[in-house]
């Protein structure tokens, strides 16, 4: 290796870990399921974003083991050259029905969807006013297209309206794009998407909402845009599919012609090879699933709501979450990662999220609470979370 390299990695690795920012990773023995294995125990799993069970249904990979009896296991090329396959069609199609929208394309991941769709239409005479809590695909997103970034202070429209008023009034800007995530991941706040809509209409912005967190969970699952009924007014609806869909991918929802031109232009689907064909039925089957029923959409809310009711009565602090995202936010970064730790050793695996996911000082272990689990396991979680939390003087 070369010494400069070798010094770059050695020194920044140390760095880290001495101020308890290294992340370890555990793999998984089991699925991702509310219940989960590690070094050979059973833990309660609080941090998977599975909301609705559907990485581990039955019906998903029964159409998984379908699609890969007819279909095989990869799609064998880009999208534009022969990768595309009937599946994709079906999905997609889904996909806008799903999201009230035109036309839909899928990606391979979330992350991807957005580096793609941000870069296929924005460029160096544009400007982006972006959350600045907005998550790092969206950030990446930005950054590609080489538009001005004018970061907009955490949901303050105030902020907004002023820095959307002095991009259009400066003549400086062709194009200009407002883009939030529609739920945000760390806090579980839900984006003011009606008065966004309304600064948008007033300044001519393109509208861009990223709902990872929000579809499945939200508007009876539809997602947060369908929750504030404004599905014709946001240009661009991204979602992923590895989220409440339970496997993999990203989209974008949105009118026939914008989708037409991100089939021609945007990166990753003309250079990388299509979603495989198991994916693509078993995300298509979840999207039936949700639309046919809110039987898991409500028990998700179910055992949020009381998951985040017992841990408060307990004197925890759940910070103003508006979703089943549950963070318990201890500050410290040590603190909080021994405090994950221990709630490991007693059985409930719930990761500690620090800086940089998080500003420094904001330090919490977030959990997902989920369709899939029961109300016993819950209350197990929570007996644990006290115990921990009181051996830490974290709680009284
Ligand atoms: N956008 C947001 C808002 C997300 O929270 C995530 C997942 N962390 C992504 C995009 C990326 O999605 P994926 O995991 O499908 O790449």
């Amino acid at each position: 290796m070369s010494k400069v390299l070798d010094s770059f990695l050695h020194e920044n690795l140390e760095d880290l870990k001495s101020k308890g920012l290294f992340n370890v990773i555990d793999p998984l023995e089991s699925a991702n399921g509310p219940i989960i294995k590690i070094n050979g125990k059973e833990l309660i799993n609080l941090s998977s974003n599975n909301y609705l069970g559907l990485a581990t249904d039955e019906r998903l990979k029964e159409v998984a083991k379908e699609a890969i009896h007819t279909y095989g296991v990869g799609a064998g090329a880009v999208r534009t050259i022969n990768g595309t396959l009937d599946l994709h069609v079906k999905l997609e199609e889904k996909l806008a029905e799903f999201k009230h929208t035109e036309a839909a394309i899928a990606y391979q991941s979330g992350f991807n969807c957005n580096m793609a769709a941000i870069s296929a239409v924005m460029d160096k005479n544009d400007a982006i006013l972006s959350d600045e809590l907005n998550h790092a695909s969206i950030i990446d997103g930005c950054r590609l297209s080489k538009a001005k970034i004018i970061r907009v202070n955490h949901s303050d429209m105030d902020d907004l309206r002023a820095k959307a008023k002095d991009a259009k009034e400066s003549g400086l800007y062709n194009k200009i794009m407002v883009i939030t995530d529609g739920v945000f991941s760390m806090d579980g706040d839900v984006a003011n998407l009606p008065e966004i809509v309304k600064i948008a209409e007033e300044f001519d912005l393109i509208t861009y909402v990223d709902d990872a967190h929000g579809s499945g969970v939200l508007g009876k699952g539809a997602g947060t845009v369908k929750h504030f009924g404004l599905s014709d007014k946001i240009d661009f609806q991204i979602g992923t599919l590895s989220k409440a869909i339970g496997v993999v991918g990203g989209y974008v929802a949105g009118k026939k012609e914008l989708i037409e031109w991100l089939k021609v232009r945007s990166r990753p689907f003309l250079f990388s090879t299509a979603l495989p064909p198991a994916d693509v039925a078993a995300a298509t089957k979840a999207i039936d699933i949700l639309m046919e029923s809110t039987e898991l959409h409500d028990k998700l809310w179910d055992n949020a709501n009381y998951f985040k009711q017992q841990l408060k009565e307990r004197g925890f602090d759940i910070g103003h979450s508006e979703t089943p995202i549950t963070p318990v936010i201890i500050g410290d970064e040590l603190k909080t990662q021994e405090f994950s730790k221990k709630l490991i050793d007693e059985g409930v695996y719930a990761k500690s999220i620090v800086f940089p996911t998080v500003p420094q000082g904001t330090g919490r272990v977030r959990n997902m609470p989920s369709a899939a689990h029961t109300k016993e396991m819950l209350d197990q979680a929570v007996a644990i979370y006290v115990k921990v939390a009181k051996d830490m003087g974290i709680i009284k």
